[in-house]
């Protein structure tokens, strides 16, 4: 750190993305990417795009939420366009949380979650996630703060039911849910429909994980519309080109291929089940999961050894040194083809340790 670096930063910790390494061509599984391309017509309409990048893009992504507010059935001042769902939840924390107004969050839950609010100077509880760990609804029933929940949870893969989203938000009038839905698309509730009977709640979605454009950076915000405004009021305040063209010309390319997105989603879904028996016959325990990622444990081994066992063996998967998760290991669901090298490595490894 420079001497100049501002001592308001003292305690900020930044945020440590999964590895991307350049050595040797891995099996990837420690990102949450998609296995599969992005649309034909997301391609295709970005590299038309790209010939327009002399020009400033259009701040407010009308067209792609015009076509998004058809897809979901809302109207397109219920929506709010950002540079990857991160950004949103950024935006939410700058917007919704300050000293009167804590945030609150799992103990065990997206990391950028702590980050976030320190950056922004934002004091934050977490709430511990029961023994199985999921969240204990009870612990999120008027608690007056602004609530963050992952839903599915990450990196649990754990999904809360539509019901108990909606007892959180409803028992929370006076503050705003955000609920961050990156992975709904492979098996659980959105809320999206709650937002015209709830003024308090955010949802957030990605194009990262479902929609294959991770390195586009491409998320979105659903909510009543004085809630977008407020979001717009930061994203104006901030960066209001977040999105550039090519990115919002293959996002516009992804909602009008959707038929795409879901088939994609139900093999992943088939990968996910397939993994999980292949595990199961190995030995380990899988937490329930409905995203495109498994967490799981082998009681013979730690997490960390079976991380670098399979980095070593060309497949990289995300291992957490932290309490209640180092026995794990979080692996992104890919190819059938990608996951039979994992059972295959995975095999051998065990095998070679007897
Ligand atoms: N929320 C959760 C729970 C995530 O795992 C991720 C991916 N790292 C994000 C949000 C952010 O995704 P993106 O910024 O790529 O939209």
């Amino acid at each position: 750190m420079s001497k100049y670096f501002s001592e308001k930063y003292n305690d900020l910790i930044p945020y440590v993305p999964g590895e991307q390494p350049k050595d040797m061509k891995y099996v990837k599984l420690n990102t949450n990417e998609s296995p599969f391309p992005p649309s034909k017509k997301a391609q295709e309409y970005a590299s038309d795009a790209a010939k327009l990048l002399a020009l400033y893009p259009d701040p407010d992504c009308t067209i792609l939420r015009e076509k998004m507010a058809a897809l979901y059935n809302l109207d397109k001042d219920e929506i709010v366009i950002v540079n990857g769902s991160d950004e949103i939840l950024n935006f939410a924390f700058m917007a919704y949380c300050d000293d009167k107004t804590p945030a609150a969050f799992a103990d065990i839950t997206y990391g950028f979650y702590p980050v976030f609010a320190k950056i922004n100077k934002v004091p934050y509880v977490e709430i511990p996630l029961n023994d199985n760990y999921e969240i204990n609804v009870d612990d999120y029933i008027g608690i007056n703060k602004t609530i963050f929940i992952a839903n599915p949870n990450a990196p649990t893969g754990i999904a809360l039911s539509l019901d108990n989203i909606e007892k959180i938000i409803a028992s929370n009038p006076n503050n705003i849910v955000v609920i961050d839905e990156a992975y709904v698309d492979f098996g659980a509730q959105s809320a999206v429909n709650l937002i015209r009977k709830y003024d308090n709640l955010l949802v957030t979605q990605t194009f990262s994980k479902s929609r294959s454009m991770a390195g586009a950076r491409l998320g979105m915000g659903f909510a009543n519309k004085k809630l977008i405004q407020d979001i717009n009021t930061i994203r104006y305040s901030t960066n209001p080109y977040n999105v550039n063209r090519m990115t919002m010309a293959a996002g516009i390319g992804t909602i009008e291929d959707n038929d795409y997105m879901v088939n994609n989603c139900k093999t992943i879904i088939q990968n996910r089940e397939y993994t999980i028996n292949k595990l199961n016959e190995l030995g380990f325990v899988t937490l329930p999961s409905k995203t495109n990622f498994v967490f799981t444990k082998n009681e013979k081994f730690s997490g960390e050894y079976l991380y670098k066992k399979l980095k070593e063996n060309g497949v990289l998967v995300r291992y957490f040194n932290k309490a209640r998760l180092d026995k794990y290991l979080r692996i992104t669901i890919g190819s059938k083809q990608d996951m039979d090298v994992l059972i295959e490595k995975l095999i051998k490894i065990m095998e070679e340790s007897k």
